[in-house]
């Protein structure tokens, strides 16, 4: 691999360490929710376990994938294969079609794990996570990780991403996965202006609740705008009502290590949450 990606790659790395320790340290002085207060045992128990699924898929992903996405690409540039070679495009505007392009495939291949009932198994991994914070932005089935790296592989050749770019792309998408997860919360100004394009705190609170209607919408990663252009947008009007987690996943069994690495063969139906709440709001902003 040559030496742009090596130091896009060494920039992803610091880049995640330093926002995850910015992101604790801001959950610590200003918590959103209460849930850890006077509990520093049960958050780093919280924290590790999630952070332990994280590191699994990134080895996991080095070791299976790197090299496949590699390939994949060398190919399809090499041939002028894929989207950006056919508009031949170059400077900025190839790296920014890169990333729209990316992150739509982001976008569908997160609503197809809420509407497929078999990628839904690996998925509600995530979203069992009752107590939501910076941790849970890792928390990810390594089945889940496998499929959707499998499916990379013909995304990385139809878009003719360089690997690069989709390094550059992996930097600002968990920037903002990494935020947007984290039990903190913006002014509601600042967050309303921010979701005219990136996907804020707010936005993804509404997707971690545990009441169906809301849990599938806002499905975007990087760029706000797919939600409102799909219409599955959604607000809810006081954030602090959301109950976080899946009612199916409540027990503590389910939430040990060995539990989250069950939860796609565990038989449960799936529950649709908390009755609706009286303030829900689509908004326009
Ligand atoms: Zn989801």
């Amino acid at each position: 691999m040559d030496a742009l990606m090596h130091t896009v790659s060494t920039w992803r790395t610091i880049s995640s360490l330093s926002w995850l320790a910015i992101l604790l340290v801001w959950e610590t002085a200003a918590p959103y929710f209460t849930f850890f207060v006077g509990g520093n045992k049960a958050r780093a128990g919280h924290g590790l376990k999630n952070m332990t699924l994280g590191i699994l898929n990134s080895i996991f992903t080095s070791l299976a994938f790197i090299a496949l996405w590699w390939m994949t690409s060398q190919w399809a540039n090499s041939h002028a294969f894929g989207i950006l070679n056919w508009l031949s495009l170059t400077g900025w505007a190839r790296l920014i079609f890169a990333f729209l392009l990316f992150d739509a495939w982001m976008y569908w291949w997160h609503r197809f794990n809420h509407r497929i009932p078999f990628l839904w198994r690996f998925h509600r991994t995530h979203h069992s996570d009752p107590k939501m914070d910076v941790t849970t932005a890792n928390r990810f089935h390594i089945g889940e990780i496998a499929i959707s790296s499998v499916l990379r592989i013909p995304v990385i050749a139809l878009i003719g991403l360089h690997l690069w770019e989709l390094a550059l792309y992996e930097i600002a998408m968990f920037t903002v996965v990494q935020m947007h997860h984290a039990n903190i919360a913006f002014p509601a100004w600042l967050d309303r202006v921010l979701r005219m394009v990136i996907v804020t705190p707010f936005m993804h609170k509404v997707h971690h609740s545990r009441w169906q209607p809301e849990t599938d919408s806002n499905y975007s990663s990087l760029f706000s705008f797919w939600d409102r252009v799909f219409r599955t947008f959604r607000l809810r009007q006081d954030p602090r009502t959301i109950h976080y987690g899946l009612e199916e996943f409540d027990q503590p069994e389910n939430h040990t290590l060995i539990g989250l690495l069950a939860t796609p063969v565990r038989q449960v139906q799936r529950q649709t949450g908390e009755p609706a709440p009286s303030a829900q709001v689509n908004d326009s902003h």
